[in-house]
């Protein structure tokens, strides 16, 4: 039965329904970003624990048309290197009512893959990119892949997976410095450049609020060399990043401040992990596992009733500032980011 999704969606026990539905297709990356896993890589989910390309299709159809979801994001790890990336997202796109696709990738391998992506009817790509220095790209990813992101980047616009938006982590002493020449870097060619606050969400658990770069800092710096002004800030809505006119706009430049200004009170956002648990929170501490009863041969109405439930633990905040908070035992890069 096709339930109205307001009524019936994925509400929780404080008034927020979430319709955006993150999507991980794989925990395995190309990279090694230091603030997100360590040199060595991970112990990957074993192949029987993925869901395959048709259930991650029925459990993004059972978001869309029974629980109200209208905006399909696919990450990872890194999820160009889903092989079935391209059909998953055809089939995505082909659902009704049709939701907004997107796609937050390291951009390795974009420039092979953007006019298939678009073709699929994928809507937009969020690339990650933390510097244009070349050996500052090395140190913080650990891989010599610069070229390959900028290619990425170029493809990815020129497809018109557009705007092409561009994630960046800064860390104290490594990047910070590279900020404005980012910013320029981006404006020159149309990206949306957004800063994300470092989160406790590494592998290593080495994240340490006192030496995190905070997003006051950010403007700081970033107002040394350009002009500033908050953006209207009513087109915010539930979106996280805080929205500044650059040098008058009309290009604007982001910043995501998760730990500081924390905006839970507003998040619609719900995660689904590559071995099909449902994850209220990125920072959740419980999951709820869909993929057995996927796998029992459940019904689209029970799938639903099970997703629903799962957002009845979702707690008002994530409480990184609390002293009693606990990181996640599953780090970003398996979670979905
Ligand atoms: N591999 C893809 C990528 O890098 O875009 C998708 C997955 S990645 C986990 C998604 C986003 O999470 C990236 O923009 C990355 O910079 C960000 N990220 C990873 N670890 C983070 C952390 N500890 N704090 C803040 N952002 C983080
Ligand atoms: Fe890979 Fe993305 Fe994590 Fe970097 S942030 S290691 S690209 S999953």
């Amino acid at each position: 039965m096709i339930q109205d999704g307001t009524r019936t969606g994925l509400a929780d026990r404080y008034g927020r329904t979430a319709t955006d539905l993150r999507v991980s297709l794989t925990d395995r990356c190309n990279l090694r970003c230091t603030y997100c896993m360590p040199e060595e890589g991970l112990d990957w989910l074993a192949k029987p624990e993925l869901l395959t390309d048709d259930e991650v299709v029925r459990l993004v159809s059972v978001a869309v048309t029974h629980l109200g979801v209208h905006e399909i994001r696919f990450t990872g790890g890194e999820p160009l290197l889903r092989r079935g990336l391209v059909d998953i997202v055809r089939r995505t796109t082909d659902l009704a009512p049709r939701p907004e696709v997107s796609l937050t990738t390291n951009g390795i391998g974009l420039a092979r893959q953007a006019v298939a992506l678009k073709d699929a009817g994928l809507d937009r790509v969020n690339v990650s990119l933390d510097t244009v220095d070349q050996e500052t790209f090395k140190k913080m990813t650990r891989r010599d892949r610069l070229q390959d992101v900028i290619a990425g980047l170029e493809a990815a616009h020129d497809a018109g997976l557009t705007p092409v938006k561009v994630n960046a982590v800064l860390m104290r002493g490594v990047n910070d410095s590279g900020a404005p020449q980012l910013l320029e870097f981006c404006l020159e060619r149309g990206y949306e450049l957004r800063f994300i606050e470092q989160m406790p969400l590494d592998a290593q658990h080495g994240w340490d609020r006192s030496t995190m770069i905070t997003a006051d800092e950010i403007l700081g710096m970033l107002t040394e060399r350009f002009h500033l002004t908050p953006d209207d800030a009513s087109k915010r809505g539930s979106a996280p990043a805080e929205s500044f006119l650059v040098d008058g706009g009309p290009q604007t430049v982001g910043i995501i401040a998760s730990v500081t200004r924390p905006f839970c009170g507003d998040c619609d956002r719900v995660r689904l992990t590559a071995d099909g648990q449902v994850r209220d929170c990125l920072f959740a501490r419980t999951e709820s596992d869909l993929r057995t009863a996927l796998r029992a041969g459940a019904d689209d109405a029970e799938l639903a009733d099970r997703w629903r439930r799962a957002m009845l633990n979702k707690l008002p905040g994530h409480g990184i500032n609390d002293p009693s908070f606990l990181q996640p035992s599953r780090p970003m890069s398996a979670i979905g980011g």
